[in-house]
């Protein structure tokens, strides 16, 4: 396992020290976490659409971005740009495996002019709240580590935590690296996997894996943690319609029970990011 790299340079620009928690210190990069660490509560966040709010509709602008990058790339018109990025979109799971696997993009390339181009500052701001809260739940000393968790690569995942004002306040990151082939990304049990090694978990522990907390916006990777063992599990559905949606699904009572968040084994819903520490 290589050393874990460091992080301590504000992604925005030496200007752009103007609150709190601007600037990633991420005492334990992206891992593995040394040998000896703490590591028995961990609490591992999901990062868009969970520490800020879909409703910012930057899901929106990124799929803006990519619309423009199969016209420019593919040399392709407004239709079959929209048609290719909903069938690779259906097939893939991400429109950039199809990409990648169809037309040998550069996956690094893709991510410089869709989520970097984003312009983040214009959507999202310093969040004290949300500081706040991450604050009081870390006081608590219930949590070894605060882990971030995200299919971004890591460019977006330090711009979004910086611009937040919350980028001091984990130990480390897991992002998806889009650098390397196939590409591995939530809910993969592959992805899971290579998070229990990052942070020195046994994926057959199920003593160590009950004390795991997570939270993410995404149904598909909540339950793939469920699955896993994890045993807190938070879904954060912020839109009314993804709450009337997860209610009817057939398998609603075996993911979430009576959906009153009193059954500890089941995933709990929160419907803002801040009930999450009255949940714990
Ligand atoms: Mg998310």
């Amino acid at each position: 396992m290589t050393a874990p790299q460091l992080i301590d340079q504000n992604p925005l620009g030496p200007t752009r020290n103007s609150h709190p928690g601007s600037v990633p210190h991420l005492q334990y990069g992206f891992g593995p976490i040394p040998e000896g660490t703490p590591n028995h509560r961990i609490f591992l966040f999901d990062i868009d659409n969970c520490l800020y709010e879909r409703s910012t509709m930057i899901h929106d602008m990124m799929q803006v971005n990519i619309h423009q990058y199969f016209k420019d790339t593919l040399d392709l018109d407004d239709e079959c740009a929209h048609n290719l990025h909903v069938d690779y979109y259906q097939t893939y799971g991400l429109a950039l495996e199809g990409l990648v696997r169809n037309h040998q993009v550069d996956a690094l390339d893709y991510n410089l002019k869709i989520d970097d181009a984003l312009d983040l500052e214009s959507v999202l701001s310093y969040n004290p709240k949300l500081r706040e809260m991450l604050i009081r739940v870390r006081e608590l000393g219930r949590f070894d580590l605060f882990w971030l968790v995200t299919n971004a690569y890591k460019n977006h995942a330090l711009r979004v935590i910086s611009i937040l004002g919350v980028a001091d306040l984990f130990d480390g990151l897991t992002f998806c690296d889009y650098a390397q082939y196939p590409i591995v990304c939530k809910p993969m049990t592959e992805f899971y996997y290579r998070l229990f090694d990052t942070l020195r978990v046994d994926k057959d522990d199920k003593e160590h894996l009950s004390h795991l907390y997570f939270v993410d916006d995404s149904g598909l990777n909540v339950a793939a943690a469920h699955d896993l063992g994890f045993g807190h599990v938070f879904h954060y559905l912020e839109m009314d319609a993804d709450y009337k949606k997860a209610l009817q699904s057939p398998k609603f009572t075996e993911y979430y029970g009576k959906g009153d968040n009193k059954d500890k084994s089941k995933i709990k819903i929160i419907r803002l990011i801040l009930d999450l520490e009255k949940n714990i």
